[in-house]
């Protein structure tokens, strides 16, 4: 299902790419599982079921996806680690946005984690990785390439080296260092936290915001401003965005797209959501 949205001249179209499950404890930190299982129920191997929710948008004659979910690149062994649903929907999401592949201006990576980058990439007849999208800049902030490229022994794992490699020799990369416009109405915004280079995404128009901020806010769960995933690498930085963006934003808060929970996500809201509405969602 692809949700349309219109701010004001520009196009907001939200997606699932695939779905997959994750260990329940690394999504929730330091939160006992018997909280968290009463918002996000998991199986007997502690596994929760998780959406890719990625956004198309597009702004003055430009087309822009941001992440890229795992698209079709992992191997037999990931998808199965990962609990992969089926195959990606990424294609064919954007054909029925009307975007072919060599349409696409900009990929924009919240961060390199393979569940958010594998999708910008396809295997060619050899099984070799390359981009995806022919004309694209992708473009990620130089700290995340920086920890992408150069993992430790605690992120190792999450960052695929093979798929770094395809994306530097494609010569398509663009790093930023901070905050950035990209389009008229669409900007970046480095957050960290869950890794240091982590960035969101705002699309303002019409008099309205929407904030993609990935993995700061996986899912409505984590509105919850101590709910922070066990992965996060700086969790007192996430701690500390999150608690800006729900309480100091003024005069309202951005409507918020979570990565892995699909939009809308309050029923009755029309997807959108006010700051007073989040902070029942805190408080509750
Ligand atoms: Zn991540």
């Amino acid at each position: 299902m692809i949700v349309r949205y219109r701010l004001g001249a520009i196009e907001v179209f939200s997606f699932v790419e695939n779905r997959m499950r994750l260990d329940g404890g690394a999504m929730f930190g330091v939160i006992p599982k018997k909280l968290w299982t009463r918002e996000l129920p998991s199986d007997g191997e502690n596994l929760i079921d998780l959406d890719l929710n990625l956004l198309l948008v597009k702004s003055a004659g430009r087309s822009l996806l941001v992440d890229t979910g795992f698209g079709d690149v992992p191997t037999e062994r990931e998808r199965k680690i990962y609990g992969l649903a089926s195959a990606s929907r990424l294609e064919s999401s954007l054909a029925a946005c009307g975007v072919r592949p060599e349409q696409l201006d900009f990929v924009v990576f919240s961060h390199l984690h393979l569940d958010h980058s594998g999708g910008g990439l396809v295997r060619n007849g050899e099984g070799q990785a390359r981009t995806r999208f022919p004309r694209a800049r992708y473009i990620a902030q130089r700290q995340e390439w920086q920890e992408a490229t150069h993992p430790n022994e605690r992120t190792l794992a999450t960052y695929v080296p093979e798929y770094m490699k395809a994306y530097e020799d494609s010569g398509q990369v663009d790093l930023l260092e901070g905050d950035a416009e990209l389009l008229p109405g669409v900007s970046v915004r480095r957050t960290g936290g869950h890794t240091l280079g982590h960035q969101s995404v705002l699309i303002s128009g019409g008099g309205r915001t929407v904030g993609y901020f990935a993995d700061i806010f996986p899912t409505r769960v984590h509105l919850k401003t101590a709910w922070v995933p066990a992965v996060d690498t700086h969790p007192l930085e996430s701690l500390k965005v999150k608690k800006e963006i729900l309480w100091t934003t003024p005069p309202g808060l951005p409507s918020i797209m979570t990565s892995n929970i699909r939009w809308p996500w309050w029923s009755g809201t029309g997807g959108t959501t006010r700051h007073d509405r989040c902070r029942t969602e805190v408080e509750r």
